[in-house]
């Protein structure tokens, strides 16, 4: 049984408490990690303290090519990668592989770094007087990341945060620690000094205590929302920089002028892909007029076909869910909202064990006041709602408290545009389901999706990881005498 150990300071650092590691796929346990308490949170901060000191001195061209030798390794290791996520996570190997390629994606962005840094400058701003302004990094900054992308989310923070001459801490999910632990390799591979990036292992009370360390200068977080919410209070109390990403309930709104075929494969795919354990996942279909009876019938049709099984058989469509309580969980919502009147149209409940399997349940007659609606299941649940027009459509997206991605399907470029400009929501697709934005935009939803005011990677996760100085300059002329200031207060002249 593997033992994972933290990863401070360019060494592993084991520990006296630990916690399983299972394999979603049989149930079994197939290792456990160690979880930091206050002695280790201590030495991995001091390790990133003492490793920016000389790491913020490094200047931008060697720093940009330990990512660019990141990059090409994380390209060699992309399969060793997916297949940690595929052992720990439970997602088919295709969909753990995709998650590489997009956290890779925003290192090739991090590449680019000295072209995201540079300043403004602007000549004589008073007679003999330039102003200038350049942006420097922060110190420690720490990463506590969800379950759902062991390597993605991570990636959205770290490259950024390490490419603007920070040091990092990484405290992943303790339930899928592994593929940390091989970026931390990667890493010393690439060039990267010790102690710039360090793996902390653990659980929530690991996450606070290095929120709450001294040295710790901002946090970035992924979670769901109550813990985001907490951490954005915390660490805002204790005056760090933060940003507290969180759960969601996305909407697919689908109007009747919709190519139904491809809105329900989309739709599928969407709401089913990773067992529905993606934060863009979409858990509301929001049947428009006439379009609800036969997208209805298409989406039972495809989720019955999907087949459900372990990630690692790539005749599998869909994995299992990460444990035998979200199983549970998932389960308990799907009952709940029958007592309460829903439609079952599709079940997924009761497949043979020994893993944590549920397949794909889709659920009709669902109101807003049930919790299968109010709450976010994380599971492969799709429920269908019923709007009479789009303005309805929009009310009902708009009513719900998250807001971190929302899709229409229409053919009408004026219906997309009037979607796009009224929601309250952060990232939305146009006959796209899972709009992910690319590494060079940012990452973030809106109300109950994010607490504090930057999305992560891209031009926002650059402004998060550094801050600006502004310096106006005057070089007298040696033979000119300068003229003595006056007490008025200085304008330009
Ligand atoms: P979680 O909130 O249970 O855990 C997230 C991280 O927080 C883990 O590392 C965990 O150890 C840590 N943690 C747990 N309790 C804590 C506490 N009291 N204080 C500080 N840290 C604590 O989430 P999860 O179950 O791992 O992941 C699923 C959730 O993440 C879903 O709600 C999903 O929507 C959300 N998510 C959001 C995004 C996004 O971009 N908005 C992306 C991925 C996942």
């Amino acid at each position: 049984m593997t033992s994972i150990q933290h990863r401070i300071g360019g060494v592993p650092v084991g520990g006296s408490i630990a916690a399983p590691v299972h394999d979603p796929a049989t149930g079994r346990r197939r290792g456990e990690v160690v979880l930091g308490r206050e002695a280790e949170v201590d030495l991995a901060v001091g390790a990133a303290a003492r490793a920016f000191e000389s790491w913020r001195e490094v200047s931008l061209t060697r720093r940009t090519r330990v990512m660019f030798a990141l990059r090409d390794l994380l390209e060699r290791h992309e399969d060793e990668l997916a297949r940690l996520v595929t052992a720990e996570h439970g997602k088919v190997l295709d969909d753990a592989r995709g998650e590489v390629v997009r956290g890779r994606e925003v290192v090739e962005f991090a590449c680019g770094i000295p072209q995201a840094l540079k300043g403004e400058y602007s000549d004589q701003v008073s007679s003999g007087v330039d102003a200038f302004s350049f942006r420097q990094p922060l110190g420690v900054c720490a990463g506590i990341v969800p379950f759902n992308f062991p390597v993605m989310v991570p990636l959205w923070m770290h490259p950024i945060a390490i490419a603007c001459g920070n040091a990092f801490v990484l405290k992943p999910s303790e339930r899928v620690p592994s593929a940390s632990n091989l970026i931390a390799e990667l890493y010393a591979e690439a060039g990267l000094p010790d102690g710039v990036f360090n793996v902390l292992h653990g659980d929530g009370e690991t996450a606070d205590a290095l929120i709450r360390h001294p040295d710790v200068a901002a946090v970035s977080f992924v979670g769901s929302t109550p813990v985001a919410r907490r951490v954005h209070g915390t660490a805002s109390a204790e005056g760090k920089r933060v940003q507290a990403l969180g759960g969601a309930k996305n909407h697919a709104v689908v109007l009747p002028d919709a190519d139904l075929d491809v809105a329900a494969d989309q739709i599928t795919a969407a709401a089913y892909g990773s067992a529905g354990q993606r934060c863009m996942a979409i858990s509301v279909a929001v049947a428009v007029g006439d379009a609800a009876d036969p997208l209805i019938d298409r989406l039972a049709g495809r989720a019955r076909a999907i087949r459900v099984g372990p990630g690692t058989d790539p005749a599998t469509g869909m994995g299992p869910l990460i444990s035998a309580a979200a199983r549970d969980r998932v389960a308990g919502h799907v009952l709940a909202a029958e007592e309460a009147g829903a439609k079952i149209v599709v079940d997924g409940r009761d497949l043979p064990g020994p893993g944590f399997f549920v397949g794909p349940c889709l659920l009709d007659g669902v109101t807003t006041g049930m919790p299968a609606y109010e709450e976010e299941i994380f599971g492969p649940v799709l429920i269908v709602l019923r709007a009479g027009t789009l303005g309805e459509a929009i009310a009902l997206v708009n009513a719900n408290p998250y807001g971190n991605g929302t899709a229409i399907f229409t053919s009408s470029g004026e219906a997309a545009r009037r979607f796009q400009r009224a929601v309250h929501v952060g990232m939305i697709g146009v006959n796209v389901p899972v709009p992910v934005p690319m590494a060079f935009y940012s990452f973030g939803g809106w109300k109950a999706s994010l607490f504090g005011d930057t999305h992560v990677h891209g031009p926002e996760g650059v402004r998060f990881y550094t801050r600006a100085k502004a310096v106006t300059s005057r070089w007298p002329e040696p033979s000119r005498p300068s003229e003595a200031p006056g007490m008025a207060f200085p304008t330009a002249r």
